[in-house]
């Protein structure tokens, strides 16, 4: 059975580079009708940050990434399983213990010292470290690259396995952990290639069977130069979801951002991906993050979710600052013209809030008597539905001969303030008869 984990640290934010190793893991498996594991790995427990693990679990959730089986590294250190591994190592003659300080790699740079002082001492306490043989052929065969990695292990350094308080450090757990859960397949960043020549050692002086492990491609900024960073806008999947975006146009942008069908579809659901996902359309050339690309998928989504569910959205967005009547009654107005939830507002701010217009808000002076025939117009219309409005008021532009684009205009701003917004006359339905006349009249004033 194939068995995928998603093993993140819990030291901040998802990144949406998590979110589709996550999601890769989780469609690799779910494809073959396998089992998706969730793996916390919090063996660095400085670097941990409260609340991430259930940032975590939240926002796989929010995806529909559910894990079939949960792990917490740190609570299965007491169970001795990495310590017995570390210490079959030594007895084995591949690990050794070592005294010296630890270093810290953030703060010192990472040692140009390959080959530890301790590795020949024989000490009998202390962190264990990987006896890094030297001039060995070390290789793999990456599952997404699919090509064979060699290294020479004269390159690899002597690594810290288990800490001397006990603690694993990712390179044995995630040894240990990945075939004690009898995961079958790894896919994770690419920034883990170096520590691979490591895991292949483990691996094979534990005697243990290495699953197929893949390095995905680094997802660059969208000028191509360099990885996605902050300075360019979100990174992090709570960045992407409070800027506007829905999880549907997220999840399907991603799902293309190192990985492309044989046809070209490019709209999927999670259960369409599960069903195409594999290993032969994973790409071995980084992807750029198209923003463009993201923005053309959410408007796809916001005018393809029904518009009740585009409303609800909308008012969990806001934190229920509009009311959900309210803007079910907005949405066929707008939905066409938003890219993201967070455009809402700009377009529907005036239904909630009277604008502050001024003279110098209009074009010309027509706006004087152009406002002046809507109110008299409009205060006389008595069913106030679409279609009375709309022939009262063509009625009298026609009678008064003006043009039509410039009355409609200047009543658009003394409504809402603005140039762009919904279609005028559907909105004053909504805001209703009252309102409207005192907006206008307070302008006529
Ligand atoms: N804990 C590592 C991370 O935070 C996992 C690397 C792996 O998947 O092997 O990315």
């Amino acid at each position: 059975m194939v068995k995928t984990r998603f093993a993140p640290s819990p030291t901040g934010s998802l990144h949406i580079g998590g979110l589709r190793t996550a999601l890769y893991s989780y469609a690799l498996a779910k494809s073959q009708k396998g089992k998706f594991v969730l793996r916390i790995e919090d063996t660095d427990k400085k670097r941990e940050v409260p609340g991430a693990v259930d940032t975590i679990k939240k926002n796989l959730k929010i995806f529909g990434l559910d894990w079939d089986e949960f792990y917490i590294q740190s609570e299965r250190v007491n169970s001795g399983i990495y310590q017995q591994a570390a210490e079959k190592l030594v007895a084995d003659g591949h690990a050794f213990y070592c005294q010296c300080e630890a270093k810290n790699a953030k703060k010192e740079g990472f040692s140009k010292i390959l080959r530890d002082p301790c590795r020949d001492k024989n000490l009998i306490s202390g962190a264990v470290k990987l006896k890094v043989p030297d001039n060995e052929t070390v290789s793999f065969i990456d599952y997404v690259l699919n090509k064979k990695i060699v290294w020479n292990s004269s390159e690899v350094a002597d690594t810290t396995l288990l800490k001397s308080d006990g603690f694993p450090t990712y390179h044995l757990a995630v040894v240990v952990d990945d075939s004690d859960m009898g995961i079958t397949h790894v896919f994770r960043g690419h920034d883990w290639l170096p520590s691979t020549p490591i895991h292949i050692l483990v691996y094979k002086y534990l005697g243990l069977k290495m699953p197929e492990i893949g390095h995905l491609t680094d997802i660059l900024d969208p000028t191509g130069k360099g990885k996605l960073s902050k300075r360019k806008g979100s990174v992090s999947v709570e960045g992407f979801l409070s800027e506007g975006f829905l999880k549907e146009a997220i999840l399907n942008f991603i799902m293309l951002l190192g990985w492309a069908p044989k046809d070209n579809q490019e709209i999927f659901t999670l259960t369409e991906f599960v069903e195409k996902f594999g290993r032969v359309g994973l790409q071995k050339s980084n992807p750029i993050f198209n923003r463009d690309k993201l923005l053309w998928l959410n408007s796809h989504y916001i005018q393809s979710i029904s518009k009740e569910d585009l409303a609800k959205r909308i008012y969990d967005f806001y934190d229920h600052r509009y009311g959900l009547g309210l803007i079910k009654q907005i949405v066929p107005l707008i939905s066409t013209r938003i890219r993201l939830l967070s455009e809402f507002d700009k377009m529907a701010k005036f239904f909630i809030e009277a604008p502050k217009v001024a003279k110098t808000d209009f074009p010309t002076n027509d706006y004087l008597k152009h406002l002046s025939c809507a109110y008299d117009t409009l205060l006389k219309v008595e069913k106030w539905e679409l279609d009375n409005i709309n022939s009262s008021l063509m009625d009298m532009v026609a009678k008064q001969g003006f043009k039509v684009g410039k009355f409609f205009m200047d009543l658009r701003i003394a409504i809402t303030g603005s140039k762009v917004t919904p279609p005028i006359n559907e909105s004053i339905v909504i805001l209703g008869k009252s309102e409207t006349l005192s907006r206008i009249k307070k302008l006529l004033n």
